[in-house]
């Protein structure tokens, strides 16, 4: 009696709260919340944190009122669909919160298990005593979260004791073995194997079937012969050593009655292929630097409507062919494809793998697989050439795909058996009207077709390359429709013959930009193509030579820009974990993921300008994103490097350095420039300063975020730490009048940028720092740290104007004269390739690197004016505040911030300045207009003018 009456009780206080709830609060369809995300992805299928956290964005109608807050919410988690719809929050009821939080809210139900399936939905109360409907309902699925759920094993071909005896050797020894020298450039290269596994399901409904994979290299995988995901390049890249993804797929669809199949292939990948970075570790063989045999790790977990499951994992009765028509596949080296020795049929049911061996179970392999938690690499967009060209009247015909992207070409064709078409691939043309491929080192970027005789489609998604242009020989011209004639026109070849697929980590678009200069709107689409093909899961330095590290001095200075262009919010959750270790002497990396051989190669440690990434990536993320989390993981190695950095510096000038790379690529780094005024040896920054500089820097910004995160006894001791550098800086760098060590641009913008400069001398450092341009005659000699801080300075002292001149600048060396002479991304250096001169040293030339491209940050903060607010992030509050200057007469563009769009549109006409601004709900803005004043804002379209303006 007694339980009943307490679920009596339970019925009536339920009733009580839902008519308490509804009579409270009368429903509005002004606002409703939308975008549902769970640790930042849209219905994720595998989440690790036990606590995911959860967001959404409120979308307010037109007639809606303006000034939209949210005042509570009320979120409910339930076991099925059913009960969701039922309003039965089984898992978590948060009940209704007051709060104005939407983002960043910490699951606080039912602990939830591994491979828990979710359902959630929200409603949320606003500023006007309004609630809304509940949203649409969204999904997320824990994931392997128990070592026991992961049944699989690590399988594959049979060890490679050759490999394996060279690197314990080299380990060993810390030198080249003398046996085989060969080896140690071009160790053999096995083909991908093929495996596969049948079987047979229960007869009976299947509920739900997810496929677990990962491996050591790269997969793809099939059911029943159809592509699993449209993923490339996974598990991506990590410090393999470390952690290795998996990746999961709903394939409920793809199961049939009967007999299925579930079949993959591997590749190199980054985990065993050509590695940038190593190549300089001249003993270390190119090949198998995280691992010496490519393993795959699979499992399809079914479960039947009636409750009961089987699972179907990776284990040695699975069947492998170790000579797949795959022979060959490297991301540097390309990939060769013999379509003859494609069995038909060998990835579906039917097929008589009896032939094949049973795969070899490695029972060695130890890792750690955590899920992936970024979005998939893929193709996102598809090119046709724009024109082709036959070079030099040889066999060799050029397809020019009018972007410079990162991917691959796939083609269509039918030719003879054993046919052979090779294609290279390059950035730029020769002056001849050959592609360049110089500066590509050992990515040799050769991508090898052996036609079978019927009709072949070739799509290498194990390799990629950065290119503009494929020459393409081998080709028979009889086969196609081509006719040898001089002008040779895309109408020669089949239309679907080609196409360019842009391949690259696939976040939303968050930022559009335009304004009345069509060369600054073609710049920016040049920044956003240099993002897209630096964005490999890691945001590395380039997609075309033998490098393609994470070189973490691009990556912070581009990370407000990358923010602006795209949702990063998962991507740099990534980073976060992967930036999550120390070096030998407890500084963060230089290279992420890190490069790093015990006891053997420390994996370059602690370049200034670069290491910081590990402080300032989570700052952004907070700043951003209001993400605490990405402060709290990496607080630790935060406090390890500022101390390590500390102890081998005790006299607080950072001058031991492990790695040390400057303000990259500044003037002095220019080889032969057209203009012989333009000097070549007053652009470098001093090596000590710049160093000092940023151990000042971090130190306060440390101090910040144990602020932040509560820890007031380190926000006191690093606080006065960073007092104490900022002292030194000082007494060794700045003099009376002003100016500064270098007496660079370069080296005053770092100097203001970090606050450096006592107050009373800030002016006239100032003042030097605008001599120094003058000298330079209006052109930049700064390097990729401080490019971005100068033009941020020069806002700042109130001289836009200056920097809408740098800005619009068609002179050698500027972002528009890249534009002038035809560049479709931003290159690592201004001198990549002058007219006259042609290009720059071949070893170092790439010309898709995102670093100069950080000047997008400037033109969202100050062409558009839209500058997210660090006391309130998370954008709750921000500022909007446009520059006016240069040509522009008018800009307009967006950014789809965390709480959703914030649009922009100024036009100046016959003296006066309109303003257009549309506020998300659930933010607030200040608006600041040209002469000065501010006005407030909340959510919803506002209109300012001010007359009498004088560009
Ligand atoms: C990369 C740069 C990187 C630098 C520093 C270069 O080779 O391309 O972007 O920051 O190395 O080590």
């Amino acid at each position: 009696i007694y339980k009943e009456m307490k679920s009596l009780n339970y019925i009536f206080i339920c009733l009580g709260v839902a008519f308490f709830m509804s009579c409270e609060a009368k429903e509005t369809a002004d606002i409703m919340p939308v975008a549902l995300s769970c640790e930042y992805l849209t219905e994720p299928l595998s989440i690790d944190a036990a606590q995911p956290r959860l967001a959404w964005k409120i979308e307010q109608s037109d007639e809606a009122r303006k000034g939209q807050l949210q005042t509570a919410y009320q979120i409910l988690v339930a076991s099925s669909q059913e009960n969701l719809d039922a309003d039965k929050g089984d898992f978590w009821n948060s009940g209704k919160v007051k709060s104005s939080h939407s983002v960043q809210i910490v699951y606080g139900g039912a602990p939830l298990k591994s491979r828990q399936q979710c359902w959630w939905k929200v409603r949320t109360w606003n500023n006007y005593g309004e609630k809304s409907a509940w949203s649409k309902a969204a999904y997320f699925s824990m994931g392997l979260l128990d070592a026991a759920d992961r049944q699989a094993r690590w399988i594959g071909d049979r060890p490679d004791t050759a490999l394996y005896k060279y690197i314990e050797y080299v380990q060993q020894n810390h030198k080249k073995p003398d046996f085989d020298v060969e080896y140690w450039k071009n160790p053999p290269h096995q083909p991908s194997p093929l495996l596969r596994k049948s079987f047979r399901i229960a007869d009976k409904a299947v509920k739900r079937a997810y496929l677990y994979a990962s491996a050591l290299g790269y997969y793809e995988m099939w059911l029943n012969g159809k592509r699993v995901g449209d993923r490339l390049q996974a598990p991506e890249w990590t410090n393999y050593f470390r952690s290795v993804q998996y990746q999961t797929y709903d394939l409920t669809a793809q199961i049939q009655k009967g007999e299925n199949v579930v079949a993959a292939t591997l590749a190199d990948g980054w985990c065993l292929g050509r590695l940038g970075g190593i190549k300089w570790l001249h003993s270390f063989p190119h090949r198998g630097f995280y691992a010496s045999d490519r393993r795959l790790f699979a499992q399809l977990v079914l479960e039947y409507a009636d409750g009961t499951s089987e699972t179907v994992a990776t284990d040695k009765s699975w069947k492998i062919n170790p000579d797949g028509y795959i022979r060959y596949a490297d991301n540097f080296g390309g990939q060769t494809i013999d379509a003859r020795k494609i069995e038909e049929g060998w990835n579906r049911a039917g097929f008589d793998d009896s032939s094949w061996a049973n795969a070899y179970e490695d029972k060695a392999v130890e890792r750690t697989l955590v899920a992936a938690k970024n979005e998939p690499i893929r193709v996102h967009r598809e090119l046709k050439p724009v024109s082709v060209s036959r070079w030099s009247n040889q066999d060799k015909y050029i397809f020019d795909f009018g972007q410079n992207i990162a991917g691959h070409c796939a083609l269509k064709i039918k030719g003879k058996a054993g046919q052979v078409l090779r294609l290279r691939h390059g950035e730029w043309l020769n002056s001849d009207g050959s592609i360049y491929t110089e500066s590509l080192g050992h990515a040799h970027a050769v991508d090898t077709f052996i036609l079978s005789g019927g009709d072949d489609y070739f799509d290498p998604g194990f390799t990629y390359h950065g290119f503009q242009y494929v020459e393409i020989s081998g080709l028979e011209l009889s086969e196609t429709s081509l006719k040898k004639n001089e002008n040779l026109s895309l109408a020669d070849f089949p239309s679907d013959f080609i196409r360019a697929k842009a391949v690259s980590s696939d976040p939303d678009i968050t930022g559009k930009f335009e304004c009345s200069s069509p060369a600054l709107n073609k710049l920016y689409q040049n920044i956003v193509w240099t993002q897209r093909n630096n964005m490999f899961s890691v945001l590395h330095d380039n997609p075309s030579r033998d490098e393609r590290t994470g070189a973490t001095g691009d990556v912070q200075i581009f990370a407000q820009a990358s923010i602006f262009n795209m949702n990063m919010a998962a991507f740099f959750t990534k980073f976060v974990d992967d930036a999550n270790e120390s070096g030998f002497n407890g500084q963060f990396f230089s290279m992420i993921p890190s490069l790093y051989y015990e006891n053997f190669w420390n994996g370059w440690v602690g370049a200034p300008g670069w290491a910081e990434a590990g402080l300032i990536v989570p700052w952004r993320m907070y700043e951003n994103y209001a993400d605490r989390r990405a402060l709290a993981t990496l607080y630790e190695a935060m406090k390890r490097h500022i101390d390590a950095t500390e102890k081998e510096n005790p006299e607080l000038v950072w001058k031991k350095r492990h790695n040390n790379n400057g303000d990259w690529l500044n003037a002095n780094t220019v080889h032969n420039p057209p203009d012989t005024t333009y000097s070549v040896r007053r652009g470098a920054t001093p090596d000590d300063l710049f160093a000092t500089a940023h151990f000042a820097y971090a130190t306060r910004l440390l101090a910040t975020i144990a602020a932040t995160l509560g820890n007031s006894a380190d926000a006191k001791h690093y606080g006065e730490l960073a007092d104490r550098i900022k002292a030194v800086f000082i007494k060794s760098f700045v003099k009376d009048d002003g100016s500064v060590d270098g007496n660079s641009q370069g080296a005053y913008s770092l100097s203001l940028n970090f606050g450096l400069i006592p107050d009373n001398l800030r002016e006239k450092a100032f003042g030097h720092l605008v001599k120094c341009i003058e000298e330079y005659d209006f052109r930049l000699s700064t390097g990729f740290i401080t490019t971005p801080m100068m033009m941020e300075e020069l806002v700042r002292f109130g001289r836009a104007d200056i920097a809408y001149r740098l800005l619009e600048s068609e002179r050698f060396p500027s972002w528009l004269y890249l534009v002038k002479i035809g560049a479709t991304t931003v290159w690592e250096r201004w001198d990549g390739w002058l007219p006259g001169r042609g290009f720059s040293w071949a070893g170092m030339n790439s010309l898709d690197h995102v670093a100069f491209g950080s000047v997008s940050e400037w033109m969202f903060r100050h062409i558009l004016g839209i500058n997210p607010d660090i006391s309130r992030p998370g954008y709750e509050h921000f500022t909007i505040q446009p520059r006016l200057g240069g040509s522009l007469d008018w800009a307009k563009g967006s950014y789809n911030s965390i709480r959703g769009i914030i649009e922009v549109d100024w036009k100046i006409e016959g003296g006066r300045f309109r303003l257009i601004v549309s506020i998300p709900a659930n933010t607030r803005a200040t608006i600041v207009l040209p002469d000065g004043s501010q006005k407030e804002a909340g959510s919803g379209k506002h209109e300012f003018s001010v007359e009498n303006i004088k560009k």
